[in-house]
């Protein structure tokens, strides 16, 4: 694996007569309501003896976060009309240009590389403190494990995305129950907020998954707020602003799918 941009796959296939056909089926570990298996025709000259690779360019899949999935098989067909599928076997996508720690408490396991386990053990206190206080407000609860990447900054966390945001400074890849935040020392209170934040997103798409339609992205941003603690400053100063001019988005507006109030909703 080349995290974050290829995961290569290669075989290499023997037979008495020439073989003439070779896929490589996959699917990705996600939540989701159909099964989706890819098929790849290999191109290769046909022989009695081959060695084929194959690479899932992330550029056009859009990515894989750290620590995701694949399940893959081969399907290799001989001139006899010889047929062999080979057993799935998975692969996960790690980020291997750093060297992770790990430390896991009740569904949240802890990844980082920078740091004593001191720093690790202050970001899961928080992260089981914002999943009680979710819980004890919302009865949410995580249903499955989550991975938490912690990162050493953020200039670090966009090179872990094929298209990283200039803003991105922490990320929920819900369907895969994994996120990645960049967090240096010294801005370990804002990783606290952000992770609270983050973490109530794994948790409200675990539990209101379904093939219809997602929760209300202001329902969404608003309990992840709530779940980070306190308004910081800055927003209650544009609370407090939007109400003295009665400037309020109404809920009607803001359940809108083409909400054009991306300055106001901040
Ligand atoms: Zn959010």
């Amino acid at each position: 694996a080349e995290f974050p941009s290829r995961l290569s796959f290669n075989l290499a296939a023997q037979s008495d007569v020439n073989i003439t056909d070779i896929r490589l089926c996959y699917t990705v570990d996600r939540a989701s309501f159909a099964q989706v298996t890819s098929e790849v025709y290999i191109e290769f000259a046909p022989d009695t003896t081959v060695d084929v690779s194959w690479a899932l360019e992330m550029v056009k899949i859009g990515g894989l976060p750290p620590g995701s999935s694949v399940d893959y098989w081969w399907v290799v067909e001989d001139a006899s009309g010889g047929r062999i599928e080979t057993a799935p076997s998975r692969v996960q996508f790690d980020d291997n240009r750093h060297s992770w720690h790990s430390l896991t408490e009740g569904e949240v396991t802890i990844y980082w590389y920078k740091g004593n386990d001191s720093f690790a053990r202050e970001i899961m206190l928080s992260a089981q403190q914002a999943l009680a206080r979710l819980a004890e407000d919302t009865g949410a609860e995580l249903e499955k494990p989550v991975k938490l990447y912690i990162y050493a900054s953020a200039q670090d966390l966009r090179g872990a995305m094929i298209y990283p945001q200039e803003w991105t400074g922490g990320v929920a890849f819900t369907r895969y129950g994994i996120i990645a935040i960049g967090i240096a020392s010294d801005n370990l209170d804002w990783g606290k907020r952000a992770i609270a934040h983050e973490l109530t997103h794994l948790v409200i798409h675990q539990m209101t998954l379904n093939p219809y339609n997602d929760l209300p992205t202001w329902l969404d941003e608003g309990l992840a707020m709530h779940t980070e603690g306190a308004l910081e400053l800055g927003y209650t100063a544009y609370l407090n602003e939007a109400i003295a001019e009665g400037s309020l988005i109404s809920v009607r507006s803001l359940s809108s799918p083409f909400s054009a109030y991306t300055e106001q909703s901040l």
